[in-house]
């Protein structure tokens, strides 16, 4: 077995094909497997005001909806108001969380 060869080897070896369910990013639109996205879901906590929370455990009940953990795509969500649409919510929604959670987190680019 030549080095070349190896080397792919190890890397099939190392890199199983990805498969899982697939979900759609609410803010770039592009379908994306469900581990690389994360899980957002609305909480309605006060009267008018709902929350948007990340779920990374994707534990909490309720209606998510999923999203690239990146802050382009959390404009875009917003820009796009896809938030509202995604989880079926109307009203002010508080993204600080969210956004909170996406400042906190180091990005694998
Ligand atoms: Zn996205």
């Amino acid at each position: 077995m030549t080095a070349v060869q190896w080397t792919l080897a190890q890397r099939e070896s190392s890199a199983p094909p990805r498969t899982g369910p697939v979900r759609t990013c609410i803010g770039c639109r592009k379908r994306e497997l469900a581990a690389d996205l994360l899980r957002i879901v609305a909480q309605t906590s006060g009267t008018d005001s709902v929350a948007i929370v990340p779920d990374p455990r994707r534990r909490l009940p309720g209606r998510g909806a999923w999203l690239h953990p990146s802050s382009a795509c959390l404009s875009n969500a917003e820009r796009r108001r896809s938030f509202g649409r995604a989880l079926r919510v109307s009203g002010k929604l508080d993204i600080s969380a969210l956004e909170h959670y996406l400042e906190n987190r180091h990005e694998h680019s």
